[in-house]
């Protein structure tokens, strides 16, 4: 068998579509929902992701501002920063780059997010919304992968889920939203005996680990859905070998630019899902759609 390509591209271009629509509506009623992102320092990862996000903020329409406080900012500033934030209501959400740098202490920073505002949806009130199944913000990478299965088509109800990795930003909301869409759901970590053998047992196997290329054939289902959250560089010959030996095209990047992204699902496994995403242009794309969902989300929700 060979498995169903769930393009994440694709879908992210339909959602970003649909949210400029909304934004286009609101704006009619007078509404510009406002995104701000608060980048401290220079960490080149992460001028990259907020580029993207600014960059896609101004394609759908919002209005999105970028503060910038340098290196040496101290959790105080920022505090003041987020309160002023807090306060201007043309700022309907606001996102924190992560990491933020080691002299600033990050709980504080994040909980000071108004969490009408809190588009990543990390503020613990926003966790207790989505566990009590209330109307609430939902972090963008886990919504993101819920969009990929309703988009698709692919039943919930009633299936088996496990999802591999347990963090706050992927794994637990991620199994939060499938356990609320009524699966049976399973959370693996590195303490889960016969890994392998639980993944089996999966209709829908989501893979949020951080590590390359770990989920191979044995752990699939014939048929199952494989969602691959995961996102590693491979920049070693040899490694790049053992995901990607025989695949011309991706040996063309892999020479060109020194690396290329593989997942924490080995490509392999396409040869036994029913359907899978690819990496990348699999759930990353959803990632900034979703932020942009939100921002507008928040701003129905606050201004009602
Ligand atoms: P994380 O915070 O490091 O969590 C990884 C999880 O995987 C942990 O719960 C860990 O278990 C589990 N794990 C690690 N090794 C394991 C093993 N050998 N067997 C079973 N479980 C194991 O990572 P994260 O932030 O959730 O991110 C996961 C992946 O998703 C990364 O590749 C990241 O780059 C990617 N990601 C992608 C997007 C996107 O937009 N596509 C967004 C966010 C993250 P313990 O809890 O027991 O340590």
């Amino acid at each position: 068998m060979t498995a169903k390509i769930l393009d994440g591209t694709k879908l992210a271009t339909e959602i970003r579509a649909e949210v400029a629509a909304d934004v286009k509506t609101l704006n009619a009623s007078g509404i510009r929902p406002g995104l701000a992102v608060v980048l401290v320092g220079h960490n080149p990862a992460s001028e990259v992701y907020v580029r993207g996000k600014v960059k896609c903020s101004h394609e759908v329409g919002l209005y999105s501002e970028q503060h910038s406080p340098p290196e040496t900012a101290t959790t105080d500033e920022l505090l003041a920063l987020i309160d002023s934030l807090n306060r201007c209501d043309e700022i309907d959400g606001i996102l924190v780059q992560l990491p933020l740098p080691p002299q600033v202490d990050s709980k504080p920073v994040l909980l000071a997010v108004d969490p009408a505002k809190d588009v990543d949806g990390f503020h613990p009130m926003n966790v207790g919304y989505l566990s009590t199944q209330r109307p609430g913000l939902v972090p963008c990478t886990p919504a993101g992968v819920m969009e990929i299965l309703r988009r698709s088509g692919i039943p919930v109800t009633g299936q088996e889920a496990v999802v591999v990795g347990r963090s706050d930003i992927v794994g637990k909301p991620v199994a939060m939203l499938l356990l609320n869409q009524n699966a049976t759901v399973t959370v693996c970590h590195s303490k889960t005996r016969d890994l392998p053998g639980v993944c089996r047992r999966a209709d829908i196997l989501v893979a949020a680990i951080g590590r390359a290329g770990m989920v191979t054939r044995d752990f699939v289902k014939p048929g199952a859905t494989v969602i691959d959250v995961g996102i590693n560089r491979v920049t070693d010959r040899a490694e790049f070998d053992r995901f990607f030996a025989g695949n011309p095209k991706r040996l063309e990047t892999f020479l060109a630019k020194g690396s290329t992204l593989v997942g924490d699902v080995h490509p392999d496994v396409a040869e036994v899902a029913g359907a899978i995403t690819p990496v990348p242009g699999g759930v990353g794309p959803l990632t900034i759609a979703m932020l942009m969902a939100n921002t507008v989300k928040a701003a129905k929700l606050r201004r009602g």
